[in-house]
């Protein structure tokens, strides 16, 4: 069942209805110390992975990656939730954001950074998603191994906040 709102002027809508509703709500939220209130932490959650452009995200770009085909190395564009602590981040196995549901806007802006994303069809999800392809055989990597459950050891090259806007991702100056 989905949450609903238990206090204030949106009580008893799901937090769905209150974004689409009211888009800065959260954010009003947050300005004002709520981030500790199940609401807010559903809400950086769940709207995210289901609006990935209305939200800054950051970016590891990390080298070293193996091609389960040809074996030779690729460089990967990791996505991770900013207002989420992921212990996984860094760590063995690896663990980021989106699998299955990148954007296709990120497949122009990952190639300007050297990685090469497309939407290819998945037997394993019976979808079509965007994904990783090795640069050099052209062999679609599953999220499963690259996104979900990274297990390769490999190595950061490039940390990033990303913002969409205009229709296009830039990197976003600190
Ligand atoms: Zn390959």
């Amino acid at each position: 069942m989905e949450m609903t709102m238990t206090f204030g002027k949106y009580k008893g809508k799901t937090i769905e209805e209150v974004y689409r509703t009211n888009p800065s709500y959260f954010s009003w939220m947050r300005e004002n110390g709520m981030t500790d209130k199940l609401e807010y932490q559903e809400f950086v959650e769940t709207i995210p992975y289901e609006y990935p452009e209305q939200f800054e995200w950051e970016v590891d770009i990390r080298s070293g990656y193996q091609c389960w085909k040809c074996k030779k190395t690729m460089d990967i564009f990791l996505v991770f939730n900013p207002e989420i602590e992921n212990e996984l981040r860094n760590g063995y196995p690896l663990i980021s954001d989106l699998a299955y549901s990148k954007p296709k806007s990120l497949i122009p802006f990952a190639k300007e950074y050297g990685v090469q994303l497309e939407e290819r069809y998945s037997k394993v999800t019976e979808s079509m998603y965007v994904m990783h392809i090795c640069p050099q055989c052209k062999m679609h990597q599953g999220d499963n191994y690259v996104v979900e459950d990274n297990e390769q050891k490999t190595d950061r090259i490039r940390r990033m906040q990303i913002v969409f806007g205009h229709g296009v991702w830039r990197e976003k100056q600190l």
